[in-house]
């Protein structure tokens, strides 16, 4: 994937950018070029911008010129954030004709970018006591950082692909929610309820996850997805369905741990209890 041509920025601080207030923004695509903001193509263009990096996008409600949500809902509680199809965040894609056609459909439409897989954002939310200070690493890394109106900021990174990395409000802290599986972020150039967009802070193509956040977050959030794999093909060579027991046996890991990862599986949908204490893979075409 092409990483942008212009230099950093020359600061190693980070201070710069988050100081910036909403009217200090870059507006510039990801791949650093200016955005006309009256260009009736401009949510068009910087999704695809999106796709070309590989982060599969979906289209969200936007805001009128009113302030009100799209939705024309006069109790919508996800002003502009909520997915405009049925499918939501499920039809995210990285393909261009999808978005080409959903953005033909909705010009002006919010851009929802799905999280997980190798792709998480901070989102920091002063309003519920988040702060950039808060986070547990010191200098941030320069990284793909935006800000959120006046409400916040989000911080992207990268992270293995093999990690399954679970979404959870105040992950690091209060106010600071973590997305990465199963969840999306809204991206700029969308309009916020406030009126103002989000905007990239002089873009910087998404770092990786510092290690000592990797370690405090994989213990409670992560499993490796091999973990998994390990569990079904146990079933699989053993013929399912197995007790907790076996499993934490065929995986040499202690009972509470093994709990938790069968606990994590059904929630994901790779397994059930066909009775109490006994699991068993969950067959695509099963619906029970
Ligand atoms: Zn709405």
């Amino acid at each position: 994937m092409p990483q942008r041509s212009e230099p950093l920025p020359s600061s190693s601080s980070i201070d710069d950018n988050v100081n910036a207030d909403a009217s200090d923004l870059t507006w510039r695509d990801t791949t650093g070029n200016n955005l006309d903001l009256d260009d009736p193509d401009l949510m068009v263009k910087c999704a695809t911008t999106y796709i070309d990096r590989g982060w599969r996008v979906f289209p969200l409600h936007s805001i009128t010129s009113a302030g009100k949500c799209t939705c024309h809902s006069p109790t919508c509680h996800q002003k502009g954030k909520h997915p405009l199809r049925p499918a939501g965040m499920q039809g995210a894609t990285t393909r261009l004709r999808d978005v080409l056609d959903w953005w033909e459909d909705d010009p002006d439409a919010n851009i929802g970018i799905a999280t997980g897989t190798g792709l998480l954002v901070l989102a920091i939310y002063p309003e519920r006591h988040g702060s950039l200070d808060a986070l547990p690493i010191n200098p941030i890394p320069l990284t793909g950082l935006v800000t959120i109106g006046s409400a916040g900021w989000h911080l992207y990174f990268t992270y293995p692909r093999n990690i399954l990395m679970s979404s959870v409000q105040d992950a690091l802290g209060p106010g600071i929610d973590l997305h990465a599986d199963g969840s999306y972020v809204v991206a700029p150039p969308s309009i916020h309820p406030s009126g103002q967009r989000f905007g990239w802070n002089s873009y910087i193509a998404p770092r990786s996850l510092p290690p000592k956040i990797l370690t405090i977050l994989e213990p409670k959030q992560g499993w490796m997805r091999r973990d998994y794999r390990t569990v079904l093909n146990l079933m699989q060579q053993h013929g399912y369905p197995l007790t907790p027991t076996e499993i934490a046996h065929g995986l040499h890991r202690d009972y509470s741990a093994t709990l938790k990862l069968l606990r994590r599986m059904v929630n994901d949908q790779h397994i059930y209890q066909v009775k109490r204490g006994l699991y068993t893979p969950r067959q695509p075409d099963n619906n029970q």
